[in-house]
């Protein structure tokens, strides 16, 4: 066994387009290109994606802006936004699609499975009884287009709700 406790494997398989990092080339592209990129939300210091090579349907990551290998070189406030906007994902991924529990953690290096291994990003893997099952068959497949839409047009109102949420409780206390 390759990886110890990660169950996400193959996460952007990049072939030819590996110039570049693509999740600062992501964050840097336009807004309005949000939709085709999968990203569901960009917040101040973190932005949140939907993952291409999902492990199960909702599969989601969160990434800092900034191009950072090292959690221990990571700002405090990328940190705490990170750990916020993780809160925010299992609470939608909760509500949209009703899993029975969740995977959450990092790759850290290329040995640990790190697909893009020079900048840092937070997994989240709603975990369905049975899925590892269904996912062998599909493993490093690219989903279909149409599934990851679907996914992200129910994630998208219901994630946007919970962080606005969790904002104005910031807010409310004189943050
Ligand atoms: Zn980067």
């Amino acid at each position: 066994m390759k990886i110890l406790w990660t169950p996400w494997r193959g996460e952007y398989v990049l072939g030819e387009k590996a110039s570049g990092c693509l999740l600062c080339i992501k964050k840097q592209e336009p807004v309005e290109k949000d939709r085709e990129n999968y990203i569901l939300y960009r917040g101040a210091t973190c932005y949140i994606l939907l993952n291409l090579f999902p492990y199960t349907s909702g599969h989601l990551m969160i990434a800092p802006y900034r191009h950072e290998a090292s959690i221990e070189r990571l700002d405090g406030r990328s940190l705490y936004e990170m750990v916020a906007f993780t809160q925010a994902s299992v609470a939608t991924l909760k509500r949209a699609l009703s899993p029975e529990g969740f995977n959450i953690g990092m790759n850290l290096g290329k040995i640990a499975g790190a697909g893009i291994a020079d900048h840092l990003h937070m997994h989240v893997v709603p975990r369905w009884q049975g899925d590892v099952n269904f996912m062998s068959i599909l493993a490093e497949t690219r989903l279909i287009p149409e599934a990851l839409d679907a996914t992200y047009d129910r994630l998208l109102p219901i994630l946007a709700e919970e962080i606005s949420r969790r904002s104005d409780g910031e807010t409310g206390k004189g943050n």
